[in-house]
């Protein structure tokens, strides 16, 4: 399987990223700009957390929060859990199975190279997949 470098190759998704004194509300706009579901956040430079749509729904909705007033370093998760770009892809799956959450950012250095969603997987395997039967059928057919 493919490697985590090899994906992000494939995407051309701008870095989503919010500060941790930034209102919960411009999370939420970036994350509906991006179509995306889930915002680093960032200080000065270094990676400190991340908030995705589940913690707004667990952490500000239910718990009756307003987003304009809300900073995200009150609902955000830290720290996070990330992978190297080498990494492989289906290690990525189980590390998102075990601790339950769909996204991991790649980094590198210290540097954030992007981050891979359940999404990006699933597109993947499919694709593997799709190839797999695809050689099977041209070899059954030889
Ligand atoms: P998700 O399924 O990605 O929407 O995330 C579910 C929960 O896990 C949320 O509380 C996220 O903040 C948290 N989370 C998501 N990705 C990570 C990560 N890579 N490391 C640590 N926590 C994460």
């Amino acid at each position: 399987m493919r490697s985590v470098r090899q994906i992000l190759d494939g995407k051309d998704t701008p870095l989503v990223t919010v500060g941790p004194d930034d209102a919960v509300l411009e999370a939420l706009k970036r994350m509906a700009e991006a179509g995306v579901g889930a915002v680093l956040v960032m200080d000065a430079g270094r990676l400190v957390g991340i908030l995705t749509e589940r913690d707004y729904a667990r952490k500000v909705v239910l718990q009756g929060r307003a987003s304009a007033t809300t900073p995200v370093r009150a609902i955000m998760t830290s720290p996070v859990r990330t992978v190297g770009p080498e990494q492989r892809a289906g290690e990525c799956m189980e590390m998102m199975s075990e601790y339950r959450f769909r996204h991991l950012p790649v980094v590198e250095d210290d540097v954030v190279l992007g981050v891979v969603s359940i999404g990006d997987l699933l597109k993947l395997v499919i694709e593997e997949q799709r190839h797999e039967i695809a050689a099977l059928q041209s070899y059954i057919a030889s």
